[in-house]
């Protein structure tokens, strides 16, 4: 790595997590209240290391594929390192992703949710999960609808004990995404779940006045992707 490279992601990440206090300030919330998923996919392993040497341990990707190409190696150097799988998750893929990820945070329908658990069962790792929620309804997006979500979480806790820790979305790229983050929020009330990861690059500081508790942000801490 070169040292501009780092210097670069030690740069970015301050001005990220700068951002992070002060959207918390102004929502009254404790800085520590929201935590910043760095979203590392199609980025070069330069950055993700400056990133690491600049002391982020948080990190997001959306293939498990991709992601088994090079966690491992940083896991070797950085053992603390915490991954949540935001992408969509295949049935066939349940085994690596259980393997490599701590969260995951695109749990969606009750044939992923029975493998998991038999992923959990028989490795004994219990993965907490959030659950997506396709909040504007777009055919070519994973999550739960919004009129099917009561209905997903109970089959998730009674059917399968499931761990669901909190909701997940990504509002259409067109639409304000203040009335996606606040449904979101009400909806996790509602369920009683403490987590919301919602917020990327553009939308982060609003996504916090929504009450998110963790903002997934790829290009403004690493710059654009490859
Ligand atoms: C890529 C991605 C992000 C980060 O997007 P940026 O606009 O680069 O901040 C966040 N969440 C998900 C699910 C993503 O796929």
């Amino acid at each position: 790595m070169t040292r501009s490279e780092a210097g670069d992601a030690a740069a970015r990440l301050a001005a990220v997590r700068a951002r992070i206090a002060g959207a918390a300030a102004a929502a009254g919330r404790e800085t520590a209240s929201v935590q910043l998923v760095a979203v590392s996919k199609l980025q070069p392993e330069a950055r993700i290391a400056g990133a690491l040497e600049a002391g982020q341990r948080l990190f997001g990707e959306n293939r498990v594929q991709e992601a088994e190409g090079r966690w491992p190696a940083f896991r070797e150097r950085y053992p603390d390192i915490a991954l949540r799988l935001v992408g969509r998750l295949q049935t066939n893929k349940v085994r690596a992703a259980v393997q490599l990820f701590d969260t995951i945070e695109t749990l969606d329908r009750p044939r992923l949710a029975a493998a998991l658990v038999r992923e959990f069962e028989r490795t004994g790792r219990l993965l907490p999960c959030f659950v997506q929620v396709n909040t504007g309804e777009e055919p070519q997006k994973g999550g739960v609808t919004p009129a099917a979500l009561g209905s997903f979480l109970d089959k998730c806790r009674t059917e399968y004990g499931l761990d669901v820790a909190g909701l997940m979305c990504i509002p259409p790229a067109g639409d304000l995404p203040g009335p996606h983050f606040a449904f979101l929020r009400e909806a996790a009330r509602r369920h009683g779940l403490a987590g919301l990861s919602m917020g990327m690059s553009v939308d982060f500081e609003t996504a916090i006045r929504f009450g998110a508790t963790h903002v997934r942000i790829g290009t403004a801490v690493f710059g654009a992707r490859g």
